[in-house]
């Protein structure tokens, strides 16, 4: 009898967390290392969020709370869905849990049973597919083309659906295209969701984080059929700069949200108390801070996008959300250094971290192995210093 059980055995660590592990590493040994590898915004979290959870502390409420998250919270995510996309719920239809990564774990144990199959676009968020395995489920991953900006269309969807097709994720803006759907777009999929009655998880968790006016859709609010199909997984971190808070929360069909609360209530229980009065305070408080990142997240994404699209070599679609690119390194594949050939996109983040000093998470970790993902949150004068590495290395290659 082995130790491990096979489920741990199989399990890879979180590649987007060993990078930055890796570069904070070298960091310790006095390298100075550019780090594009964060998945979180490089800002504060809002100063009136962190007064509410302070007083939250003073005042003792420090205590268990309903393991689901309190009725505070939930009806502050209620006139959120309600204010900012039309969408009505009621207090069972949402589950607040440890983040938005706590919240997809959770809906995928209610879900998934062996033997049915989900489908995930690629590029995806890294954790899909190890979380849907977990639930013993099989991850269907779809290769989509820039072409199509990264989406999924509604054909590519037919084509890969099979009688034991479950549901499909849809990561709108993406991590890590940064490319997001349309309500054309949405329309589409929901026909075919319903015409074969599956699921559809919607990652909504970098709404806020659009660029250029783009309008933010959810797929849900296309109508009352679809809405019953669909699970909202979404969370604080990203828009609030509250990524070490963890708090997300799931909006969906009320069975799904209990049988998701019944797990969550014999793991973890409630989300830290504290952060959910924190939470509280983001939805309900004002959001020029907010506006303030984005813009600020915008400048960035001009720059850099323009800047990698003049590097010889690569090219980068222009994102129209999150705060990511991912631009296609792959005319420098066969080339060498020092005699050794890169032939893949971890070889080409490898050498990027060692010669370059730079730290990118290689395309192969979203499945599509031409690209690197570099994260914008961090500062102008960082991406900028980032940039002449990456080209000066590049050079090197023969
Ligand atoms: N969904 C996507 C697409 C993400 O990129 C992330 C974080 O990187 C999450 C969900 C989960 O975020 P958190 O667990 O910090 O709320």
């Amino acid at each position: 009898m082995s130790i491990l059980s096979n489920r741990a055995k199989h399990l890879k660590p979180s590649p987007t967390l060993a990078i930055n592990a890796k570069a904070k590493a070298m960091t310790a040994q006095g390298i100075h290392v550019i780090s594009f590898g964060a998945g979180e915004p490089d800002f504060d979290t809002p100063e009136n969020i962190k007064r509410v959870a302070i007083k939250a502390i003073e005042e003792g409420f420090t205590k268990y709370t309903a393991a689901g998250g309190t009725d505070e919270l939930k009806d502050a995510i209620i006139q959120k869905l309600q204010r900012d996309n039309h969408l009505t719920y009621k207090r069972s239809q949402i589950l607040v849990s440890c983040g938005g990564k706590h919240s997809f774990y959770n809906l995928a144990q209610a879900l998934f049973d062996r033997g049915e199959e989900v489908i995930v676009p690629a590029p995806y968020w890294v954790s899909y597919p190890p979380m849907v395995e977990l639930a013993e489920a099989t991850p269907v991953i779809v290769e989509t083309q820039e072409i199509n900006d990264f989406k999924i269309t509604a054909g590519d969807l037919i084509r890969a659906m099979t009688p034991k097709t479950k549901a499909v994720i849809i990561n709108s803006p993406s991590n890590p295209t940064g490319s997001a759907y349309t309500r054309e777009d949405l329309g589409k999929i929901a026909e075919v969701a319903l015409s074969k009655n599956i699921f559809v998880i919607s990652d909504e968790i970098y709404e806020k984080i659009l660029y250029d006016g783009f309008p933010f859709v959810s797929i849900a609010s296309l109508g009352e059929e679809i809405k019953k199909r669909t699970i909202i997984v979404h969370g604080v971190a990203k828009t609030y700069a509250m990524t070490g808070w963890r708090i997300g929360f799931t909006a969906g069909p009320e069975e799904i949200i209990s049988a998701m609360n019944n797990i969550q209530s014999q793991s973890t229980s409630n989300p830290t108390s504290i952060s959910q009065k924190a939470a509280v305070e983001a939805f309900n408080g004002p959001q020029h801070e907010v506006d303030k990142m984005v813009s600020a997240f915008n400048e960035r994404r001009n720059y850099i996008v323009d800047r990698l699209n003049s590097i010889k070599g690569i090219s980068c679609y222009k994102p129209v959300g999150a705060f990511y690119v991912f631009p296609n390194f792959s005319s420098y594949y066969g080339r060498s250094y020092q005699g050794k050939k890169i032939t893949h996109s971890s070889e080409l983040a490898a050498f990027l971290l060692d010669v370059a000093r730079v730290a990118v998470v290689p395309g192969i970790e979203f499945g599509a192995d031409a690209f690197q993902r570099l994260s914008y949150a961090t500062s102008m004068e960082a991406i900028k210093e980032g940039l002449n590495r990456i080209e000066e290395a590049l050079k090197k290659l023969e």
